[in-house]
Parts: structure tokens; sequence; C-alpha cells
């Protein structure tokens, strides 16, 4: 898609991660000037490293829990795409405090240094755990449910704020509600890491994954160019109806996670035809884990022209491969 954006000056926060890192090369790639903000808590220098060179891009290492490093950040920039939060249900679980502290706190910071220094669209990276407990589907923006966990609850704070300073503030801001995100770069390691690269790792090294569940649970399972498209779009939109709001960011289907364990054996035994016999075994269910998500995207193709290119089967041919490659 061609999306016309062009020397801007855009900060990422968490671009040493997964997703940020992903946005500062396609940014760069369209000739941006692009500022970068992390603590590196979870994100990796090695996303960002082939980017140090370039003189369009400015890594800022620092806290957004420190409003001194935010400041510094956002002086002079017109966009920002905010990505820098804990993720993970389970670690939120474990640690609400800190959690927390840098997703809603943190979150506190960036809109305040954004509307004092005149930054005239702020996008951020909502969640999809927004719709908690309930049970409609396809999710649809403006009903949702109770949140089942501390991370969903920062999540959903997040939002308020976003439509406070909107209102209060006259601050332009979209809220991007992820749902299980996947591609390049996302880190297979830890105890929080995604189902998609964990399963990779662990089929790569010739490892049996364990499915939480019975594997009929099913996701919307969302390809990271789809992401950049749908921040593009939000960085461009001139609508004023398209502004001020949220989107569900996702493909528009949903996969179970035993027909996701299949698609990547299919992929993975292209390199390594032994992985096909990999049995995956199975665990209880995950505290917190709702059954069954799949997002409606028709708002985001409606105001935003959002149109995503990779459904989840093209978008594991890209992944599987990058992996291959890379780990
Ligand atoms: P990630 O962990 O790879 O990236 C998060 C980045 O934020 C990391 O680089 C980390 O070091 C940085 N960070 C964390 N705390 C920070 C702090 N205090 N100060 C500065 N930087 C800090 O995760 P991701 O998957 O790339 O997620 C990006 C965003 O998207 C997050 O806000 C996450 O909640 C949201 N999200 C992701 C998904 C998904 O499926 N990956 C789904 C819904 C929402």
């Amino acid at each position: 898609m061609n999306i016309n954006l062009s020397e801007k000056k855009i900060l990422v926060t968490g671009g040493a991660g997964f997703i940020g890192s992903n946005l500062c090369e396609a940014l760069l790639e369209k000739n941006n000037k692009v500022f970068c903000l992390d603590n590196f808590a979870t994100g990796k220098k090695e996303n960002i490293e082939h980017l140090l060179s370039n003189s369009n891009f400015t890594l800022i290492e620092g806290d957004i829990r420190k409003i001194e490093d935010c400041q510094k950040a956002v002086e002079g920039v017109d966009y920002v795409l905010h990505q820098a939060a804990l993720g993970s249900v389970p670690r939120s679980i474990k640690d609400p405090i800190t959690s927390n502290d840098v997703n809603v706190g943190g979150f506190l910071n960036m809109l305040v240094v954004s509307r004092d220094s005149g930054v005239k669209r702020f996008v951020y990276a909502a969640s999809s755990s927004t719709y908690g407990d309930s049970e409609s589907l396809p999710k649809v923006e403006d009903k949702i449910g109770k949140p089942l966990s501390p991370y969903a609850i920062t999540k959903y704070v997040n939002e308020l704020y976003a439509d406070v300073f909107s209102k209060t503030y006259g601050l332009e801001t979209i809220g991007l509600r992820y749902f299980n995100v996947f591609g390049r770069k996302q880190d297979p390691n830890g105890a929080y890491a995604a189902v998609i690269p964990k399963f990779v790792g662990q089929f790569m090294k010739g490892e049996s994954p364990t499915i939480n569940g019975d594997g009929n649970y099913s996701r919307d399972f969302t390809y990271i160019d789809n992401v950049i498209q749908a921040n593009m779009l939000s960085l461009v939109a001139d609508n004023p109806k398209a502004i001020n709001t949220v989107y569900n960011v996702a493909y528009g289907d949903r996969n179970t996670l035993n027909d996701l364990v299949g698609y990547l054996k299919e992929n993975l035994s292209e390199f390594d035809a032994s992985i096909a016999e990999i049995e995956v075994k199975y665990g209880p269910n995950r505290q917190g884990d709702i059954p069954h998500s799949l997002a409606s995207v028709d708002k985001a193709k409606e105001l935003l022209n959002y149109n995503p290119e990779y459904s989840l089967q093209e978008g594991l041919k890209e992944a599987v491969k990058w992996y291959w490659e890379n780990l």
C-alpha cells in the first residue's frame, strides 16, 4: 500500500522492541527522521543495531517512568508512536505494580510531554485484552467487557486517558488495539514469550511445545506488516471522524492453536523435514486467557482505509523464513 508519509520527525517509544523496531525501520525506509526511546527492559540492541549508522535515526536511552527522559525524547517531534510498555498478561499477574508504573504512569508522562511540546498526533499501542470477559464475536470497538488481568486494566486506562487528553487539551490521539501480533524480531525466549515465536524456537530445537488447554482456543493472529500499515495510516488520517478514537488492528479471521501448530509444522518442515514428526503437549489453561478472539476491522477499513495484506498463513511464511535465517 502506498502511504504518503515522509520527512516527518517521529518518536517511537519502545523502539527497540518487536513492534517498535519494525516501525522504526519502516519509517526510515520512507525517509522520515526517527527517534527511538527505550530502556531495553524487554527490547534488544540487536533489533536496532543496524539503524544506528543511519543519520536519520537517533536512539535515546531512557525510561518513560522518568518525565525528563520523555521531555528530552519528544522535543521537536511531529508525531509519537507510543509502543513502550510491559507486555504479557502473566507478567502483570506476577508483578502488577511494575506493569502499572510503566503502562499507566509512563503512558501519562508521554501524554503530558506530547501535549506540552505541541506534538501533532499521539498514536498508541492499545490492546485486544481490553475486550476482557466480553464473549461477543467479532469484537467491535464500542462493546467491551471487564478486564481479566492487571495488564488489561493498564491498556484500558490508556484509552481513558487518551480520550480525556483529546477532549480536555485538544491533543489528537488514536489508539490501536492490536490482536496477537507476530513476525520478524519477536522474541522467542523468556517466560513471557508470545506463542508463535516461542513455538517456532522450540520446534527448531527439536523440542515439543506445550499448548495451554486443548488447543481449541482461537486467536486473530496479526502479521507485523498489517500493524505497520495501521500505524502509518493513523499518522496521515485527515478525516476528523478518524481521530480521537480507537481501532481494532487485526486480520479479521481466527485460527485455533491446533490450526496454528499445523501451519507452523508445515512451514518449518520445508527447512527440516523431521519437524513434521514432533508432537505437541497439552497443559492446563492459563489464567486470564479468553477462549476466543476475533476482530471486526470494519472501522479501521472505513475510517483509516486499512487493508490488511497478510493473513496468518501468508504472515507465517515470512516469519518462519526469518526465524530460520536469523535464530
Ligand atoms: P516488546 O516487549 O518487544 O516492546 C516493548 C518495548 O518497550 C521494549 O523495547 C521495551 O524495552 C520498552 N520498554 C518497556 N518499558 C519501558 C520503559 N519503562 N521505558 C522505555 N521503554 C520501555 O513488546 P511488543 O510486542 O513490541 O509490544 C509493543 C506494544 O504493543 C506494547 O505497548 C504492547 O502492550 C502492545 N501490544 C502488543 C501486542 C502483541 O501481540 N505483541 C498485542 C497488543 C498490544
